[in-house]
């Protein structure tokens, strides 16, 4: 069961350097009376929506019902309470306004929203492709749940430590009914579905829209974005890697964008979480992901390719630990571009799998190795890369790295904790 998201562009591209451009362009100045203001740029299109009229257009549609002479009927009782509930605070009407912003971006395609309910649990805006086949309710539930996990165990590591606060806007999500259905949204509407589903199995397309958070002088424009998903064998295992993008992603600082984030982090720390076990609480009646372990589908993908590339004698088949943190993302994004032709250059293929393996390689080790006495450290650099600050010289300040010998000794005790301390996990694993 392999997790095909390899070509994980995340809004990756030509099309995603316009689009930054565009959400560059300086916010209105949010309004008092809202605690949050949201600016949304479709993609392909050409609205540019600011928070407050965003957040009127929630509190005006969809319309409520004309009360009928008599008593109202079931129907219509059941969707004026429908449309009240889409009013009922700011983050609901924010959701309303964005479900409008989404529709018109899905043009023909037809999708029933969820927020703010037993299907999507805050702050998840859940958009389930319509279909006799599966049920929108029942994908979208599925996928929900893996979210809320997800939220929930994001916050509870990085919240506090790296002083991230919960968020109150609407987070996007779309959901198709299968691959097929997705990659035929993909060859009619590419402005709506940009990526091929031929080599990843979902993805997150960053800033495509910005979004503000808070007033005045502590108003923060952010790039985000909308994670795309579609039913399949391992959809969980995709929503928490493409889901932790996307949480990245909305509390990332404004201008940020790509520069100031580094590859190997934000792959690395993508398949870190993505590595869960999951368990069911009767008391709670959720699920709960316990995450960077070891799972078999981890050890066949990353683990056994960044032990191969340690062990190799040649210097091209791996990165050093300063080679993997000065790669950015001008260097991953052309090494994608000759991976993903039909000739694919072989050394750029294996840059990018690096990328993934040692990247994936180093948080489990940051996080875990040698009585987790790097935890701190890399605690202190989620904050940098989510600030921007992130690269070799930021890392060297949050892992106390003064001299060549110590960046050597963080090197060496790198390649032994994958070589032999995860060896024995990994054969701990497989006798299970
Ligand atoms: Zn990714």
């Amino acid at each position: 069961m392999d997790r095909v998201h390899l070509a994980c562009l995340c809004g990756g591209g030509p099309d995603r350097t316009r689009i930054e451009a565009r959400s560059s362009t300086p916010a209105r100045p949010p309004s008092k009376a809202s605690v949050l203001a949201l600016a949304v740029i479709c993609g392909a299109g050409s609205a540019l929506l600011a928070g407050p009229a965003w957040a009127r257009q929630g509190a005006d549609s969809p319309k409520a019902p004309a009360k009928p002479a008599g008593a109202p009927s079931p129907e219509a009782t059941a969707a004026r309470e429908e449309a009240e509930r889409w009013t009922k605070d700011d983050f609901m009407k924010s959701a309303g306004g964005m479900r409008e912003v989404m529709k018109s971006f899905a043009g023909k395609w037809k999708f029933k929203f969820f927020a703010g309910d037993a299907i999507a649990p805050r702050p998840y805006l859940l958009a389930g492709q319509e279909s006799d086949v599966h049920p929108p309710e029942e994908t979208s539930r599925e996928v929900g749940r893996v979210l809320e996990a997800l939220y929930a165990r994001f916050y509870e590591e990085y919240g506090k430590p790296c002083g991230i606060k919960p968020l109150e806007v609407p987070v996007p999500v779309w959901i198709f009914m299968d691959k097929g259905a997705y990659e035929k949204a993909h060859k009619e509407t590419p402005g709506f579905a940009p990526l091929s589903s031929e080599h990843v199995g979902g993805y997150y397309r960053g800033a495509a829209f910005g979004i503000t958070v808070g007033e005045g002088e502590d108003a923060d424009v952010r790039s985000s974005g909308f994670l795309y998903l579609w039913n399949s064998e391992d959809l969980e295992g995709v929503a928490i890697h493409e889901g932790t993008h996307q949480l990245m992603g909305f509390n990332g600082k404004s201008q940020a964008f790509r520069a100031g984030q580094s590859p190997w982090f934000q792959e690395g720390i993508a398949e870190y979480w993505a590595g869960y076990e999951k368990s069911y609480d009767v008391e709670t009646k959720k699920y709960r992901f316990e995450i960077g372990r070891l799972s078999r589908g981890l050890v066949k993908q990353r683990w056994t390719h960044a032990r191969n590339a340690f062990q190799s004698d040649d210097p091209d088949q791996q990165f050093t630990l300063r080679g993997l943190l000065e790669f950015g993302y001008g260097d991953f994004a052309a090494a994608q571009a000759a991976a993903y032709t039909e000739k694919p250059d072989p050394k750029a293929s294996l840059k990018v799998g690096l990328v993934y393996s040692q990247g994936w390689a180093l948080c489990h080790f940051l996080n875990q190795a040698l009585q987790a006495k790097y935890r701190p450290g890399f605690l202190k650099y989620v904050r940098e890369e989510l600030d921007g600050t992130g690269g070799a010289e930021s890392f060297a300040k949050c892992f106390g790295l003064k001299s060549e010998e110590d960046w050597e000794r963080m090197e060496e005790e790198w390649k032994t904790y994958v070589v032999q301390d995860l060896r024995k996990q990994v054969r701990a694993l497989e006798r299970r």
